[in-house]
């Protein structure tokens, strides 16, 4: 076997072993420093970059130069991912984030809780109450996560990059010039929608604020809980996917139901072979949501090559997750797998634009608090998340609560980003050449053959532009 494969299998086997561990109740953080241990004996051997460029100038098969150049950028990915210090204060971080426990009305309540809250309950005050319940969290990271941002930048600064953002993005091979522009043309294209959104908010909330927004977003988006009950939640799957003729029994997945802290989780314990959606249901739209997205997670890793090295890119993964919560929201979805009668089709479906504008603006305001504070990481967290809340949401949030999420999953908004454009990309592509989206096996074709199969071996920007002929 080639020593390429060898060490890909070895990645892959770890990464699995991670997996296992993310999706235990509990984190045990000692067995995740093992493992992150065996990442760097395995890719920050001091002969191993060398050796990868030896190979890289004489080999002529694209594949297998593919593979090397994967693995190099893996080489770099764990210089700073795996660095010891920042390893561990990340997964604290997570580890915290995940055994939190908000105190609302005088206990402790697990998060979906806490999302009720704020999603649906008529009480300002109590969403108020939930909003700042937050923040004992927050004071208990703050310091790891303004030290995650030195170390990330400092490793960066060392491998020859301006700051960590500027590592990250070169591996999707953009600028900040680039991201600054797209985020500034989307807060463009949703500015006139999200205007009128805040002007209804402060119409029936005059002193309309932070705590008040889910609610009002759930209150114009959400069709009635009733048309998506959690008992059909997995019979609608099925069925969605018998139409397809795809049989949900023949897939190597598995969705268990758990009281969890988060929505939902995609794990593939055993690349291909062993992979489980994890999830949560509250009951409502939204459970159908998390659901099909990361039954989407799923499809693709079913589909995936069985090569650690050839998995795809943060982006194009969860744009695949996307894809498949889109279904849902599609007229012909909604007539064939709900009861959901003619005119509440239709105002749900004009309500997908407003979702579109706050999905995208929550998403570039994480990204550039998160980015801000890596151009200054001595910036006060609060002042930073108060301007980006001004900019990209109109709305003065100086309650001091601001996301932690960005210091466990690092620039991930960016991917979520891409993953919408990614899905409207796809969407207008099934639109135009195939019509019917819903039950025509030329779609799941289409994703399996062009999107799923071929993995990384091809970037996914390019992977796109060929399957659909449009940039993102
Ligand atoms: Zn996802």
């Amino acid at each position: 076997m080639h020593w390429i494969d060898e060490i890909d299998i070895r990645l892959k086997e770890n990464w699995e072993e991670q997996m296992s561990l993310w999706y235990q109740e509990t984190l045990d953080k000692e067995k995740l420093e093992e493992k992150a241990k065996e990442v760097r004996a395995l890719l920050l051997d001091p002969d191993l970059s060398d050796r990868i460029d030896t190979f890289l100038n004489r080999e002529e098969n694209l594949a297998k130069k593919r593979k090397a150049e994967m693995l190099k950028r893996e080489v770099i990915r764990a210089k700073v991912e795996y660095n010891k210090k920042l390893f561990q204060l990340r997964s604290e971080i997570e580890a915290k984030a995940d055994e939190f426990l908000p105190f609302i009305k005088g206990k402790n309540v697990n998060i979906s809780e806490m999302s009720k809250i704020l999603m649906r309950n008529k009480n300002r005050n109590l969403r108020k109450e939930a909003h700042k319940s937050w923040k004992q969290l927050l004071g208990s990271i703050e310091k790891e996560a303004r030290e995650s941002i030195r170390i990330a930048n400092k490793i960066a600064h060392e491998q020859g990059f301006a700051d960590y953002p500027d590592l990250i993005f070169s591996f999707d091979n953009i600028s900040y010039g680039y991201l600054s522009d797209l985020c500034s043309r989307i807060k463009r294209d949703t500015e006139d929608v999200w205007d009128g959104f805040i002007g209804k908010c402060k119409k029936e909330i005059p002193d309309f604020q932070i705590h008040d927004l889910r609610f009002m977003f759930y209150k114009f988006f959400l069709p009635p809980d009733g048309y998506f009950t959690k008992e059909k939640m997995i019979d609608s799957l099925q069925a969605f996917l018998e139409s397809y003729e795809i049989d949900f029994n023949s897939l190597f997945i598995k969705i268990e139901t758990q009281d969890r802290a988060c929505s939902g989780g995609c794990y593939n314990l055993k690349m291909g072979e062993d992979i489980r959606i994890a999830y949560h249901p509250v009951g409502g739209y939204m459970d159908y949501r998390v659901l099909f997205h990361e039954f989407g997670h799923a499809i693709h890793y079913h589909y995936l090559p069985k090569s650690f090295l050839l998995i795809d890119d943060p982006s194009f993964r969860e744009g695949m997750a996307d894809i498949w919560s889109g279904f849902i929201d599609t007229k012909e979805w909604l007539q064939k797998f709900t009861s959901l009668p003619e005119d509440m089709i239709n105002t749900f479906r004009n309500a997908h634009a407003l979702d579109e504008a706050l999905r995208f603006r929550e998403f570039i305001k994480e990204l550039f608090f998160e980015l801000e504070l890596y151009n200054n990481p001595e910036a006060n967290f609060e002042k930073v998340w108060q301007s980006v809340s001004k900019e990209y949401l109109r709305i003065d949030d100086d309650s001091g609560i601001w996301s932690e999420f960005v210091f466990s999953a690092p620039l991930y908004m960016k991917d979520y980003i891409f993953a919408k454009l990614i899905k409207n990309v796809t969407f207008r592509f099934f639109r135009t050449k195939f019509g019917n989206i819903i039950g025509n096996k030329e779609v799941i074709e289409f994703l399996i053959e062009k999107y799923y199969k071929p993995g990384n071996l091809v970037p996914w920007r390019k992977k796109i532009e060929k399957a659909t002929g449009e940039r993102i």
